[in-house]
């Protein structure tokens, strides 16, 4: 399945534009892990405990996620502020390029309310 996805992955996310659409930086928190503070701070040039006080909190799966959404780094035009910097979680979303997709087809099709690509690539998918 993964050669599939992969391939249907590469085609929507070339036709699909994320700077039209940043609707997973306007309502997902991504999971924030140690790696991804210290990166952080290092772009916003403050402490990594600065960048834990300032903008995120714990949630109920006991994650660090932004305190609070629309995330606090999405720019008016849809840029995200610390692009290069941002979280791992951000950067992989919506997962349809990883390895072993069958491990999360469930947690993909709750994805397709929210992403566009994750959408397209679940209806081709289906339809096949
Ligand atoms: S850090 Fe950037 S990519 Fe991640 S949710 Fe915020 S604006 Fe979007
Ligand atoms: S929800 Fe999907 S299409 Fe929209 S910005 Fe995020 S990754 Fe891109």
């Amino acid at each position: 399945m993964d050669h599939e996805v992969h391939e249907l992955h590469e085609k929507y996310s070339e036709e699909i534009d994320c700077l039209l659409c940043a609707n997973c930086c306007r309502s997902l928190g991504p999971a924030i892990y140690d790696k991804d503070v210290e990166r952080m701070a290092k772009a916003l040039r403050i402490k990594p405990s600065e960048v834990m006080e300032k903008y995120l909190r714990i949630d109920e799966d006991k994650d660090y996620v932004f305190k609070s959404m629309p995330c606090p780094f999405l720019m008016p035009d849809n840029y995200c502020q610390i692009y290069e910097s941002r979280p791992k979680a951000c950067r992989e979303y919506p997962h349809t390029d990883r390895k072993r997709f069958v491990q999360i087809y469930n947690l993909t099709v709750k994805n397709t309310s929210t992403c566009p690509i994750a959408y397209e690539v679940m209806c081709e998918l289906i339809n096949k």
